[in-house]
């Protein structure tokens, strides 16, 4: 049973408009997770919740809403691989134990978990989900602190990997990063109420002030009484993840310090003056690659066209729980305009290729279309590492940059006529303008914290 969290959050602190801003929030952050969400709400007596499989849009509606009352609450998408698909894994949980009752929503993947789950079972421990958020549950309620605050540091103590977590309870809403900074999280501020957001998009939307991103290793603690920050951790050297720069976040996002378009865009250039090559066209894999293709077609003097139109109406094809699902999703999500692309040299920019098997058909169905030459240009490295903090590459055999010997070997698997990697340097001098340290681990196999053997790996697997 594989578990892989990629996921967005969302909370608000007393605002009266708590449970519609979250909806709206939630909705901001789809992109992050599109197989379950919810959202528990503190209406000043009790904590409720109600989460579900699918959209946010299938899930809340016009009644569902109106029966969450409350003015402070989180919510949460969730993204996951095969295995753990199911109603009971969806967040925020809210439990209540010893008189106190709490609600958390986790993004990112803890990388201890079997010893941590192991531990706590053998200590009597009953899990109700496959989860690792639920152990950080199972860890607060057995610290012996008094305040809720300063249990959560107890828990976290214990856990490694990627967190970025909100929680609620009956006085505070709580937001955290991990020490590294894996995952991003951002403070702002909606009539004077405070909001925590994955993404600063989120605040767009509701029309938040930015304040400022939570820094790794911080707690933010939020309640009557104002704003704390804490950091109580061993300070580490900050890592967050680059591929939510090149690939997971909105590129209308501000986050890690920098706006996601831009720094694709400068992926693009990059892109474009380490793998320049003649042609007439130079096209995006929409629309995930759009931004780096525009900077490849700036910086080249090539003109950007667009060469293939995206069904938006349907969720990402890779989260479709099995490859044969995934197969059906590439063939009504991108569909090629032969016009534009008959008898041309065609430069197709990506922003990444992770199993190879989607690039494939879109290729192929460029050429169907009648393109005479294609050159793949990619703006990353080649994917070569498992990523054990939350990214859905898990498996180091399902990588094509693994499986087959050489690049023009991928270049033959997907069909193009030449296929050039931005290199890792090129990377990060594109990412990197003011010397910020990054999570590259999936490119250089070199992970910010220790692996251990049966990392990313549920107790309950055997
Ligand atoms: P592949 O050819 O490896 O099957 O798929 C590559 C495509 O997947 C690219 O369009 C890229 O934008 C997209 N992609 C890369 N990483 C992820 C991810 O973590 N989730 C989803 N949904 N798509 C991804
Ligand atoms: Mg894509």
């Amino acid at each position: 049973m594989a578990k892989k969290e990629y996921c967005g959050v969302f909370g608000i602190f007393d605002h009266e408009l708590a449970v519609d801003l979250t909806y709206l929030g939630l909705y901001s952050l789809q992109h992050r997770g599109e197989e379950s969400c919810g959202m528990a709400v503190f209406n000043g007596k009790k904590l409720r919740q109600l989460a579900g499989m699918g959209l946010v849009s299938e899930v809340f509606n016009q009644s569902t809403l109106k029966k969450l009352k409350g003015r402070t609450a989180i919510g949460h998408v969730r993204y996951s691989t095969t295995g753990s698909s199911i109603l009971r894994n969806a967040q925020p949980f809210v439990i209540s134990h010893n008189k106190i009752s709490f609600s958390i929503a986790h993004n990112g993947n803890l990388t201890n978990t079997v010893k941590l789950r192991r531990k706590l079972e053998r200590e009597g421990a009953i899990f109700q989900t496959t989860m690792d958020s639920e152990i950080v549950l199972h860890l607060l309620v057995r610290s012996q602190k008094k305040l809720f605050e300063d249990r959560l540091e107890d828990a976290l103590r214990q856990c490694e990997g990627a967190y970025t977590m909100l929680f609620l309870n009956e006085e505070k809403l709580i937001g955290v990063r991990d020490p590294y900074g894996f995952r991003p999280l951002c403070l702002g501020k909606k009539d004077g109420k405070y909001v925590l957001a994955s993404e600063t998009c989120s605040l767009d939307l509701i029309d938040a002030e930015f304040v400022r991103e939570i820094d790794p290793g911080e707690i933010v603690i939020v309640s009557k009484d104002g704003i704390e920050f804490r950091k109580p951790f061993e300070k580490q050297k900050p890592s967050p993840c680059i591929f939510e720069l090149i690939y997971f976040a909105r590129p209308d996002s501000h986050i890690f310090d920098d706006c996601v378009h831009l720094v694709r865009k400068r992926l693009g250039t990059m892109l474009a003056r380490e793998h320049y090559t003649d042609a007439d066209m130079v096209m995006s894999i929409p629309d995930s690659g759009n931004c780096a293709a525009l900077g490849y077609s700036e910086e080249c003097g090539i003109p950007f066209e667009i060469g293939m139109v995206r069904n938006h109406y349907i969720g990402r094809t890779f989260i479709q729980p099995s490859q044969e699902m995934r197969k059906h999703g590439v063939k009504i999500k991108l569909n090629p305009i032969k016009e534009v692309l008959k008898g041309k040299r065609v430069i197709v920019v990506e922003d990444s290729i992770v199993r190879g098997t989607t690039t494939g058909g879109r290729i192929k169905a460029i050429r169907d279309a009648g393109a005479k030459e294609i050159h793949m240009r990619i703006s990353c490295p080649p994917i070569k590492f498992p990523c054990f903090y939350g990214i859905d590459f898990p498996n180091r055999k399902e990588l094509i940059a693994n499986q087959l010997e050489s690049i023009d070997g991928i270049a033959k698997f997907i069909g193009v006529d030449s296929l050039k990697y931005l290199s890792l340097d090129g990377m990060l001098k594109a990412v990197n303008g003011c010397g910020r340290s990054f999570c590259d681990a999936c490119f250089s196999g070199k992970y910010p914290t220790k692996i251990r053997k049966r990392a990313g790996k549920l107790a309950l697997e055997k």
